[in-house]
This record gives structure tokens, C-alpha cells and sequence, in this order.
């Protein structure tokens, strides 16, 4: 009956078509992580002095700051949000130089090019469609942009927190800047390890020290393999290579053990390390929109 009805072509056809559509998968491939590098500044020094570094032993005094966005098939993490915040400073299209006096009075210069949200837009993104934020510590130059972010959830550790929101307010950063993470939804960590997305490929590692519960961030990428965002467990290579310790570390005892079981895992994960201020290293980096994965 149905040939009938059904010229024979038709039904080879509807034949191949439904072999075809048997062979693809159920469901979509998932899409691979990628990681956006974004420009968040750069921070000028003239001497290493704070690192127990002589000038003539590093390469480059200036730090790279940069900030970084994980796209995961199940959400979006935004790592580390700069030290200058947007609408604070004018873009003109060319490198802007900004005189910053912190609150313990400390002086900075820092160099601006285009702000956080202008390069996440670049890769269609604003602040309010990002799942998490994470900071991999509190101090200003990693802080800046937080604010933006309070309608994501916030990924952060007890320790951190604390010291945060204390009072008198905290040394080495700027509070009006994430003032509005109180207020977020918050997911409080209290392993040594956070695994972002349940797969184990975007994971937060405690890498206390530098501040009371500072971490860092193992992006482990189809392409590039894996790759762990340091924030400040380093500052300049130097430090790794010559093994030298910040002078005012919250801990400097803690950030030595952190970074040899960090130099361990990076050996057995067979994992880069991305030192964020590591100013060589940055600027070698693919920048957004262009990104790893
Ligand atoms: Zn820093």
C-alpha cells in the first residue's frame, strides 16, 4: 500500500535520510572551553625591590595585569577583574598613563588601554551574563571591576572573604571597588580544590600565602592542554627561577609551600604556568577576541 502511495524514489530516499540522521549524535558535540585573555593594564615599577629582587636581577620591572574570561559548555567564569575601574578613566584609543594613590597612601602608576567591558563585549559578553566570578586574591590590581560582577556567583573562600569586608578596612586594595560582592550569591569554598563545572577541567586551587586564602585557577584546555592562571603565587619569573618571596606576603612561610606543591602539580598535570604579571610572558599571549582552547 504504501509504495503505492509512496513513489519508490521517495522511499529510498526518506531511507538514506533516515540512516543519515540515525548516524549523527543525539545530542550537539559540546562546545570545547576556550579562555579569553583580556588586557587590564600594565603596572610600572622601576625597581623589584618588594620581591627581594635586584633591579639588574629581573629582565623587566613593569607587571602585565591581565583578566581572563573560561567559557564553559555549562556557564561563564570570569577570573580576575583589573585595577583601574571602568568609567573611572577616559579611553582614547591609545595607551592612557593614571596616577593611582591607594588608601595606605601608596602610589602607583599604571597604563590603560581599553576597558574590561569594552573587550568582553568584543566577544559578546557583558558583566550580567557571566555565571561566576572568581578573584584569585583581594588586593586592588586584581579587584577593579568587581562591582560589575555582583550578579554573578561569587566564588570565594571564607578566609578571603573575612579579611575583605573587616574592619578597619584592608591594606592593598581599594573596598569601594567590591563592596557590591556582599551582596552577591556566594558560593563559600572549603576544600583546597573547586571544581567550577563538575568535569574537573576548570578547577580552583588554594594557593594560600600572598594573601590569607589566595588561589589559583586550572583551566585545562582541549588544544593547549593545561594551563594554570598563577594570579600572584609569582610576580615575576624571576621569583620562580631565583626563588625569591615577597617582603609583605600575609604568609610568607605558607606561599613557599604553596608554590613548591604548585611546582608539583604543574610537573605531574604536565600544566603551564601563566604568571599574570609575568609582563614577557602577557604580551606573547593571544589576546581577545582571539582566544585558547
Ligand atoms: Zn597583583
Amino acid at each position: 500500500m504504501l509504495s503505492k502511495r509512496f513513489p519508490s524514489f521517495l522511499l529510498v530516499a526518506l531511507f538514506l535520510f533516515g540512516c543519515a540522521d540515525a548516524q549523527k549524535p543525539a545530542t550537539e558535540q559540546p562546545q570545547s572551553i576556550r579562555l579569553y585573555v583580556f588586557d587590564c593594564g600594565t603596572l610600572h615599577y622601576d625597581n623589584a625591590d618588594a620581591y627581594q629582587l635586584k633591579k639588574e636581577e629581573v629582565a623587566r620591572t613593569d607587571m602585565s595585569m591581565g583578566c581572563f574570561l573560561v567559557k564553559h559548555p555549562k556557564g561563564t567564569l570570569m577570573w580576575d577583574v583589573g585595577a583601574v575601574a571602568d568609567g573611572t578613566w577616559t579611553p582614547t584609543g591609545s595607551p592612557v598613563p593614571l596616577h593611582i594613590v591607594l588608601p595606605d597612601k601608596g602610589e602607583r602608576n599604571v597604563t590603560m588601554v581599553k576597558p574590561l567591558k569594552a573587550q568582553l563585549l568584543e566577544v559578546g559578553y557583558s558583566p550580567t551574563d557571566v555565571t561566576y566570578l572568581a578573584l584569585s586574591h583581594y588586593h586592588w590590581d586584581h579587584i577593579a571591576n568587581a562591582n560589575d560582577f555582583a550578579g554573578s556567583t561569587w566564588l570565594v573562600r571564607q578566609a578571603e572573604k573575612d579579611v575583605m569586608f573587616s574592619s578597619p578596612n584592608p591594606e592593598r586594595t581599594i573596598r569601594d571597588n567590591y563592596n557590591a560582592l556582599a551582596g552577591s550569591k556566594t558560593v563559600i569554598i572549603d576544600k583546597d580544590e573547586y571544581d567550577v563545572f563538575g568535569d574537573r577541567k576548570v578547577v580552583l586551587k588554594l594557593a594560600a600565602g600572598h594573601t590569607p586564602a589566595h588561589q589559583v585557577l586550572l583551566v585545562d584546555l582541549e588544544k593547549t592542554g593545561p594551563v594554570v592562571l598563577a594570579g600572584d603565587l609569582y610576580h615575576y619569573p624571576e621569583e620562580r627561577t631565583l626563588n625569591r618571596l615577597p617582603v609583605r606576603d600575609f604568609d610568607k612561610a605558607q606561599t613557599a609551600a604553596s608554590r613548591a606543591a604548585m611546582e608539583t602539580f604543574l610537573k605531574e598535570k604536565g600544566a603551564q604556568l601563566w604568571i599574570q604579571h609575568d609582563i614577557a610572558a602577557f604580551e606573547k599571549l593571544r589576546k581577545a577576541p582571539e582566544f585558547y582552547d
